[in-house]
C-alpha cells in the first residue's frame, strides 16, 4: 500500500505524465499538422491531449498509476488507442532530443509499472475481501 510520501510522489508523477503527453502531441502536430509554437494544436490533437488528461484524470490504478504504455487494462476507445499510439511512435524516438529530462524520467518511471500494477490489485482484492465479510 503507497504511503503518504509515495503518493505525494505519485502526485508528480501524474503532473509530469501530462507533461510529457502534451509535448508529444505538440510535437506529433506541429510536424504532421502544421501548427506552431507551445500550446498550438489542430482541433483533433486538442481534443486527443483533453481525451488523454480525462483518462488520466479517471486511472482506475491512481494514485499509483502505471504509465499507459504498460497498462494491463487500456482504458482508451479503439479509435483513441489507434490515434495515441500513431503518435508515441511519431514523437517517442524524437522526445530525446526535444526534451530530454521528459523522456528520460518517463522511462525511469515505467520501471516501478510492476510494483504500481501489483499494488492496485492488492488494494483490489483487499476491497473484495471487505465487501464479502459485510455482506455474509
Ligand atoms: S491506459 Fe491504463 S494506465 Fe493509462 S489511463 Fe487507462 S487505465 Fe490508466
Ligand atoms: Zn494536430
Amino acid at each position: 500500500m503507497l504511503k503518504t510520501n509515495s503518493v505525494e510522489k505519485e502526485e508528480r508523477r501524474i503532473v509530469r505524465e501530462k507533461k510529457t503527453i502534451t509535448e508529444m502531441i505538440g510535437l506529433y502536430c506541429h510536424d504532421h499538422h502544421g501548427t506552431k509554437g507551445k500550446g498550438d494544436l489542430c482541433e483533433d490533437c486538442q481534443n486527443l491531449l483533453t481525451y488523454a488528461f480525462a483518462r488520466i484524470d479517471h486511472c482506475v490504478f491512481l494514485p499509483g498509476k502505471p504509465t499507459c504504455k504498460n497498462c494491463t487494462i487500456h482504458c482508451y476507445a479503439p479509435a483513441k488507442k489507434e490515434k495515441i499510439k500513431e503518435v508515441m511512435r511519431y514523437a517517442g524516438p524524437r522526445m530525446m532530443l526535444h526534451k530530454p529530462i521528459l523522456a528520460i524520467s518517463h522511462l525511469i518511471d515505467g520501471k516501478k509499472d510492476e510494483e504500481r500494477i501489483q499494488d492496485y490489485l492488492e488494494r483490489k482484492a483487499k476491497k473484495s475481501r471487505r465487501s464479502g465479510e459485510q455482506n455474509s
